[in-house]
């Protein structure tokens, strides 16, 4: 094993890009395990909202670098391995990687989540053929032809109106009988000539043989069956953490969300949880954010023998 890192920092999304530059500036050496590109899901946005100082948004493949140089010009150190879990070794943990194992006095899981999918026949089939997960990459290539965006809440507007902006006609389908979405998204979308929504509609099947070529729906109050032609579909339903390579040495709750003390410090000394994979987690960037900047004060204060 390699000789030992202050902090390995697990996960390369806002919190634990924050996380590492603000524990760099503590003088702590920090490994970064980003587990791919750096930038978490912001990274595909067309315009994240929410973050102080950007009040016309910014866009996530702007920001994601700009995360990840912050941490690494104050002296983190960034590797694209991705943790697959972690043990006791003495006073040290050894924290398994893709890359081998590292030394390190505290870890952070910053591992965020994954979206949830529909389970749906031909939605794996399809994957990548036409069942997407960014609005923004595919966007250029479907102007013009129609798509599903299969959810209602803020993010599956957000991923319906970067559609629409870029020329495509979008019908939302949403299985409750109203929008969840903040009313600053409904009334973008209600704005927008290329967007229909749905309500009440279940999807059956996502339907093609290579590539999508539409989907089979069900209209939840009537029972009434129907297939819409389509290019594409973009299922944004919901988050579930991605904790799944340290749920069996960590408390997590009943959504899989690893539970954390107020110093964000999970049931083992030493390892802490940051951003959306934590219980109790806000869910938005600017959350994530904070989590990053306060673990990486109760970990100095932990290292150096104190309280948190
Ligand atoms: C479509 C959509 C739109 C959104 N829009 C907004 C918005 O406008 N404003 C806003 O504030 N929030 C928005 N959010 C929420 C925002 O994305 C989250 O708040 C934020 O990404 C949480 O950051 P995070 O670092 O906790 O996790 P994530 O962004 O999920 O990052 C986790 C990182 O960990 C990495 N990782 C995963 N497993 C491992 C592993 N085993 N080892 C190493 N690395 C690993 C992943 O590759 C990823 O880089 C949106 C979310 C979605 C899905």
């Amino acid at each position: 094993m390699s000789e030992a890192v202050d902090v390995v920092v697990a996960g390369g999304g806002v919190a634990g890009l924050t996380a590492a530059w603000h524990l760099a500036r503590l003088g702590r050496g920090v490994t970064v395990l980003t587990g791919g590109v750096p930038g978490g899901h912001l990274l595909s946005l067309e315009r994240i909202d929410g973050l102080p100082g950007f009040p016309e948004g910014i866009a996530g493949y702007d920001f994601g670098p700009i995360l990840q140089e912050q941490a690494e010009t104050a002296g983190a150190v960034c590797s694209g391995a991705e943790l697959t879990g972690f043990a006791r070794a003495g006073s040290l943990l050894r924290v398994h990687t893709t890359e081998g194992d590292l030394a390190a006095r505290a870890l952070v899981i910053a591992t965020g989540t994954k979206l949830r999918r529909l389970d749906v026949p031909g939605e794996e089939a399809l994957r990548g053929r036409g069942v997407s997960e960014c609005a923004s990459c595919d966007a250029p290539l479907l102007r013009g032809r129609s798509v599903a965006v299969v959810g209602g809440g803020d993010s599956a507007l957000q991923e319906a109106l970067t559609l629409a902006d870029a020329g495509v006609a979008v019908t939302v389908l949403q299985r409750a009988p109203e929008l969840s979405a903040k009313r600053d998204y409904q009334q973008r979308l209600a704005a927008h000539a290329n967007i229909t929504v749905r309500c009440n509609i279940a999807v059956e099947e996502i339907l093609g043989d290579d590539a999508v070529t539409g989907l089979a729906l069900r209209d939840i109050a009537t029972g009434a069956t129907e297939r819409i032609e389509g290019a594409a579909v973009f299922v944004v339903i919901g988050l579930r953490p991605a904790s799944a390579v340290v749920a069996t040495s960590l408390a997590c709750d009943g959504a899989d969300a690893i539970i954390t003390d107020a110093a964000l410090m999970t049931s083992q000394p030493g390892v802490y949880a940051v951003g959306t994979v934590r219980a109790g987690s806000a869910g938005q960037a600017v959350h994530a954010a904070g989590d990053g900047a306060n673990v990486a004060i109760s970990i100095d204060r932990h290292l150096s023998g104190g309280v948190a």
